[in-house]
């Protein structure tokens, strides 16, 4: 096959092209995006393969098709790693998003009307934790916490008394911009004491805990939901772990109550990413992202900036904008300019509006993966800094372009990028 032509490019070179673009743009582009990261070449294969032509609605050995045995063979290997993973007793591998995961459990336990307690979006929480734009803000009655207004960190002195105050049915503790370590033993204690479940939505650290480098959730929480994507560095997608007692009710809440047929080559490839994900060496990727992302704190707090709580335990950072006088969505753009891919976000107590912001988060999963270390945080981090205090200079502006992409090449993404896959299956070893 040459290299600049594929069998998409004859049936759609509108699709075709787009793509061939976008493995471009990932090339050479730095992601600092905190939830976003790159799959293995063997998860890649798998996510592409002929398990998408399946139908398997229900679950293994207890289908409404047909011709399940293999898929079955395969989801049954998915939730076994899952389990062994998380040293869970129950797993669901079916949720097609950490949405659709937390959907389910909410429509495990509760009835439209009852009280769900959750963080804050504008503190760190997720949408689907009872923001008023999401299914969860309109079924449910909202009761959010959020972080100290001085430390910057979650209060659980005030968790706990707005618990014993409104007493939630269910408690979610997770967050999707919280740089810090987040106590679920203390979670675990506040929902025990008001007779409330607790579903922890470790979505963005998932990776950290099988990793063991964030404290796991399980012995505390009765619900755990989570992406399959982010840290974890598996495909798009979710997953459950439960008590065992609570297994056939999400089961029958994943399917039938909220979703069809199981993506089965998606599930193929959530099982391949958990097998690698019980490796050493993903261990020591997950131990470098939390050191990489202490090396750009360090660095970027030398340069004077200020960082929401004061730096971070885990994959990610936020920074406070406010001082420099740039928003948040200014920063991402002219960051954006030099290929330097960072997301606007809000900070605790935001006077600017969500689609503004007072500051930008950057996550290090993407670049670690990419076998980038400390080194190359350091002058990732003078980049950065250099952008948003002289963001007006085109000629610096064009400079660090340069050298983004000069890194960029140093840490290769694809084997033989950019063709269209942005892969060669079956001649490497490497990771990507
Ligand atoms: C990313 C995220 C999710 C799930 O997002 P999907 O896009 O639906 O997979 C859920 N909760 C938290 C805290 C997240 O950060």
């Amino acid at each position: 096959m040459n290299e600049k032509t594929s069998v998409l490019d004859k049936a759609d070179p509108k699709i075709a092209e787009s793509i061939r673009l976008e493995v471009e743009r990932q090339t050479y582009n730095l992601v600092l995006i905190a939830s976003e990261n790159y799959i293995s070449h063997a998860v890649r294969e798998v996510q592409a393969s002929v398990m998408t032509h399946k139908y398997a609605e229900g679950y293994p050995d207890n289908r409404y098709y047909s011709g399940c045995d293999f898929v079955d063979t395969v989801e049954i290997l998915a939730v076994n790693r899952c389990k062994t993973l998380f040293g869970a007793e129950y797993a669901n591998v079916q949720p097609h998003s950490g949405t659709q995961a937390n959907m389910a459990v909410y429509f495990s336990v509760l009835e439209p009307g009852d009280i769900l307690m959750g963080m804050d979006l504008a503190h760190g929480g997720h949408l689907s934790h009872g923001s008023h734009v999401s299914f969860s803000g309109k079924l449910y009655r909202v009761i959010s916490y959020g972080v100290d207004r001085d430390k910057e960190v979650i209060d659980y002195e005030q968790v706990g008394k707005l618990a014993k105050e409104h007493h939630p049915k269910l408690i979610v503790a997770g967050a999707s911009s919280y740089p810090r370590l987040i106590d679920f033993k203390a979670f675990g204690k506040i929902a025990k004491d008001v007779g409330a479940y607790l579903m922890v939505d470790m979505a963005h650290i998932a990776g950290l805990v099988a990793a063991d480098v964030h404290p796991s959730p399980v012995p505390y929480a009765e619900f755990i939901t989570s992406s399959t994507h982010k840290t974890l560095r598996g495909p798009r997608g979710g997953f459950i772990l439960a008590k065992e007692e609570f297994g056939r009710i999400l089961d029958k809440q994943v399917f039938p109550g909220i979703q069809g047929g199981p993506l089965m080559h998606v599930i193929a490839a959530k099982a391949v990413a958990f097998k690698e994900a019980l490796s050493e060496s993903f261990r020591a990727y997950q131990n470098q992202v939390v050191l990489n992302a202490k090396t750009l704190a360090d660095e970027l707090k030398k340069d004077g900036f200020r960082l929401v709580s004061g730096g971070t335990d885990n994959h990610l950072i936020l920074v406070d904008l406010t001082e420099t006088g740039l928003t948040g969505l200014e920063a991402e753009r002219i960051l954006g300019q030099a290929g330097i891919s960072v997301n606007k976000n809000s900070i605790p107590f935001d006077t600017r509006r969500p689609s503004i912001t007072s500051g930008i988060r950057i996550g290090t999963p993407a670049v670690t993966t990419r076998g980038m270390r400390e080194g190359e945080m350091v002058v990732i981090a003078k980049y950065i800094s250099q952008i948003l205090s002289h963001g007006d200079d085109k000629t610096l502006l064009k400079r660090i372009q340069q050298e983004v992409r000069d890194l960029c090449q140093k840490f290769p993404l694809f084997q033989n990028a950019p063709n269209l896959t942005g892969d060669l299956l079956g001649t490497s070893t490497s990771w990507i």
